[in-house]
């Protein structure tokens, strides 16, 4: 059916409000959209020169890249092959905490970049910086791969995420006025769902018709239950649902299928890189963001062969704030064997292991959100790891890995009390410092687990 809001969205108030705004996204979506389509060559050579334009970047304007190429009698005209980025170590969250300002870019004031932080999927907080050029141009990949769950600009989606940082629209009208009704977002916050919060949601659903939904894969998970349970008859109708943040689980993925009846796109990406790779219509494994970003399978310093599982490490082609050259996320997983059955060009990622969490549940029935509990760590220097674990409904363990200081137990204080608030109850927080905190038998590392539900 003709929709006349999103015809002038889509084709006015979009376009207008990005050239206005001095932002390329849209021209950047273009080329984009010619490039997924580069025939492999073609694609490694624009990949070469991207990499070589951002190692030349960051040997001359970084004190740390300077330091360790000078270290190892390298410059930056010695990269001539894609593979030669082996010559340079893997950049470690650890680094990163430790060198944060000699990373930055003597390019920029650090005023003039965005800061942000992130968990990661070890539970390691980490402060990353990247400068507003990136950041936007970095937006039109998220597009491109919005497309293919069959949303496109000027059509309206939903968002189940958490509130406090990423949902712009709570800081104030102004970013509320552009997430509705410039980008046609509506938002559920995933860190708090509770029954209430989810049956309004239906029923908004419902009203707008969003044709696509992206959310965190434990609250869609979650959501899709509700819905199953309890609005079976529920008239929304989307086109797809992208899935990301955290790890699909098969479970995930069928319950939300089964309860939407549409496809759901599985997505990888991280805060520090942006988005990393995501499904076509075929699902045969996440198309890897390959002309924003360089994704190596590595064991120790060297690439492994297609089909074998080593540690992601991947290179941004655009933070020239704080270049991130062979990052390990520390999620693992392997690249596809076969090529897709699509017209899509960019090369397969064929499974992740990765971010995990558990919701804890709390005395009324609440269930938040593990990425509630990263986000009370965001940009405590002090804080190195760490895993909350739930016990019973009124016992909480929190390890961590930290340097103890004054500061520390502030921070520490202010941290349980913000736990305590949102379990809406007086809970036991026994706090423990370790010089490390191991994975599980299975080899993953949950930064939230609970031992009360699943
Ligand atoms: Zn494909």
């Amino acid at each position: 059916m003709f929709d006349p809001l999103e015809f002038i969205n889509r084709h006015i108030i979009f376009p207008i409000y990005f050239w206005k705004n001095g932002d390329k996204r849209l021209k950047r979506l273009q080329e984009l959209e010619e490039q997924q389509y580069l025939s492999p060559e073609l694609l490694a050579k624009l990949q070469l020169e991207k990499l070589q334009y951002i190692i030349r970047y960051a040997y001359l304007h970084t004190a740390y890249y300077r330091r360790i190429m000078d270290e190892r009698g390298l410059k930056p005209e010695d990269i001539r092959c894609l593979s030669d980025i082996e010559k340079l170590p893997i950049l470690t969250k650890s680094i990163i905490q430790q060198h944060s300002e000699e990373l930055r870019s003597d390019q920029y004031e650090e005023s003039e970049l965005i800061q942000d932080a992130s968990g990661g999927s070890t539970g390691e907080p980490t402060v990353f910086y990247k400068d507003y050029a990136r950041h936007n141009l970095r937006r039109a990949d998220q597009l491109r791969h919005d497309r293919w769950s069959g949303w496109n600009i000027g059509k309206r989606s939903a968002l189940i995420w958490g509130a406090n940082r990423d949902l712009k629209s709570f800081q104030s009208w102004r970013e509320f006025i552009i997430t509705r009704y410039i980008a046609r977002i509506w938002e559920l916050d995933a860190f708090e769902l509770t029954e209430k919060k989810m049956s309004e949601f239906v029923s908004i659903l419902e009203r707008v018709k969003p044709v696509m939904i992206l959310g965190y894969a434990n609250a869609l998970g979650q959501f899709s239950r509700y819905v199953l349970k309890n609005y079976p008859e529920h008239t929304i109708k989307l086109k797809g649902i992208i899935s990301s943040a955290e790890t699909l689980t098969p479970e995930n993925r069928a319950s939300i299928e089964k309860a939407f009846s549409c496809s759901v796109y599985n997505r990888y990406g991280s805060r520090e890189v942006g988005l990393i790779a995501s499904e076509c219509k075929q699902h045969q494994g996440l198309h890897i963001n390959a002309d924003n970003i360089l994704l190596e399978i590595v064991e120790g310093n060297h690439s492994i062969e297609r089909g074998k599982t080593g540690n992601i490490v991947v290179t941004d082609f655009s933070n020239k704030g704080m270049p991130l050259i062979r990052y390990q996320l520390g999620d693992r997983g392997a690249l596809a064997v076969e090529s897709c059955r699509c017209a899509i060009n960019l090369p397969l990622l064929e499974r992740i292991e990765g971010r995990s969490s558990d919701f804890i549940l709390n005395k009324s029935g609440k269930l938040i959100h593990g990425e509630y509990f990263t986000h009370l760590f965001y940009g405590l220097q002090e804080i190195k790891k760490f895993q909350l674990i739930q016990h019973s409904l009124d016992t909480l363990e929190l390890k961590l890995v930290a340097i103890e200081n004054d500061s520390i137990n502030q921070a520490l204080k202010n941290i349980k009390d913000k736990i305590r608030k949102i379990m809406e109850d007086d809970v036991d927080i026994d706090v423990s410092f370790l010089t490390d905190i191991a994975p599980s038998p299975s080899g993953k590392f949950l930064f939230t687990l609970s031992k009360i539900h699943s």
